[in-house]
């Protein structure tokens, strides 16, 4: 937030200025009050009956359980295949959260890690995995007191039956994020992405089926299972399927995490977030993360299925707002040349086309509109990951909204 809208280099995904309401101080609710609230029945149930298993696992296909890292697929279908394998599954949590100006998984467990490990847990019982990774950011150094002391309460309540947990710090790169580079790094290995298939649902930890979701998605799952066990939970609206847990900052009065249901427009995550600070008219937002797109204030007004309909994603739903004051052309080349810096410089489309794009977005003058359709398309359709795939696609975005500016 702060590289994008201040210009400063205060760190990726961790306000300094607090722009991006950033508690000060967490206050997770603890192992007695998460119990007390009816947390960890499921697990109860599962321990006592393991012939349960299968039903439960049933429950989350019937609830259409699915990955909020992006991409949707189904949480049930993944654990399937992972368990149609034949060797020990292996789970990890998915706390990296690299990408810019989102930061709901942090907000997840600031507010309620047993939500997040007790979803951990069911899923190893259900796949009969032995080992859980918690893989937080590097910068998120308050959370990994908070999921330390989660790990010890389940542990000492006995609850992990032979499951090993084991909390690892991720070393701050955007990449560290993606799927395989993240295993890569568990392994010991740098942290570069690998082609798939094979994915590492079949393949993945030491080549054992591994289970990955982001913090959100095992935090979610526990609507699956309400009938059974249904804990109070501080963002009670996240076990409501319909609604999306949008990261708002930049020039609002209230930023933060905002779950919303049925989004109509995007100028409606304004209001969510408090409305603009004073003086500021809306001059549009970043939607969907570091390569996400630059949204004109005039199409934030617009219905949002309409923008669907002309291919927006609202990825893992970052949205940075920005002022009509604010210059696009700065903005787009911030984000260029984040991802420049975040590129793990393995594939020469993403490592030379992300350094390229940087450079002529900064360069001073008419901006060489050939030149990016150029990188974006090679970009798009020759990166290995989708780091350099999403940063071609939010280049092809970009020219014509820059040149609406500039008339
Ligand atoms: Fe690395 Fe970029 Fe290639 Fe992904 S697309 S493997 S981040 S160089």
């Amino acid at each position: 937030v702060c590289a994008l809208m201040h210009g400063t280099d205060a760190g990726v995904g961790v306000c300094r200025n607090r722009c991006d309401g950033a508690r000060t101080e967490p206050d997770p609710r603890g192992f007695a009050a998460y119990r007390a609230a009816g947390g960890y029945q499921v697990l109860d149930r599962l321990r006592a009956y393991p012939g349960e298993r299968t039903s439960l696992l049933e429950r989350i296909a019937t609830h259409q359980a699915v990955g909020r890292a992006g991409v949707g697929f189904p949480v049930a279908e993944k654990w399937r295949q992972a368990m149609a394998v034949g060797r020990t599954p292996v789970i990890i949590v998915n706390g990296d959260e690299g990408e810019l100006a989102v930061f709901k998984d942090r907000f997840i467990l600031e507010s309620d890690p047993h939500g997040v490990v007790e979803a951990a847990l069911v899923a190893a019982r259900i796949t009969s995995a032995d080992k859980i990774f918690f893989y937080v950011r590097d910068d998120y150094a308050p959370i990994h007191a908070i999921v330390r002391r989660a790990m010890k309460d389940v542990v000492e309540a006995g609850f992990t039956d032979g499951i090993t947990l084991e909390l690892r710090r991720s070393g701050g790169a955007f990449i560290c994020g993606e799927e395989t580079a993240l295993i890569a790094s568990l392994e010991g290995r740098p942290a570069r992405p690998v082609e798939r298939p094979p994915f590492p649902t079949t393949r993945g930890y030491l080549g054992r089926p591994t289970i990955l979701h982001n913090v959100e998605t095992y935090f979610r799952l526990r609507a699956a299972w309400s009938t059974i066990s249904t804990p109070e939970v501080p963002v009670s609206s996240l076990l409501d399927a319909g609604v999306v847990l949008f990261s708002v900052s930049g020039r609002v009065q209230a930023p933060g995490p905002k779950p919303v249901r049925d989004l109509a427009r995007l100028s409606d995550l304004v209001e969510a977030a408090g409305g603009l600070v004073g003086g500021v008219e809306l001059g549009g937002m970043v939607i969907g993360g570091s390569s996400g797109t630059i949204v004109s204030a005039a199409d934030c007004q617009r219905p949002l299925a309409d923008l669907k309909r002309e291919g927006l994603r609202l990825g893992t739903g970052g949205a940075i707002v920005f002022g009509a004051d604010d210059d696009r052309r700065v903005i787009a080349s911030r984000m260029a040349a984040y991802l420049a810096r975040e590129s793990c410089g393995q594939c020469g489309p993403c490592r030379v086309g992300t350094g390229k794009a940087r450079d002529v977005l900064a360069a001073p003058g008419t901006l060489d509109t050939a030149l990016i359709e150029d990188l974006s398309t090679v970009m798009t359709e020759a990166s290995l990951c989708a780091l350099g795939r999403n940063a071609g696609r939010f280049l092809s975005r970009l020219s014509p909204l820059l040149a609406s500016q500039d008339a």
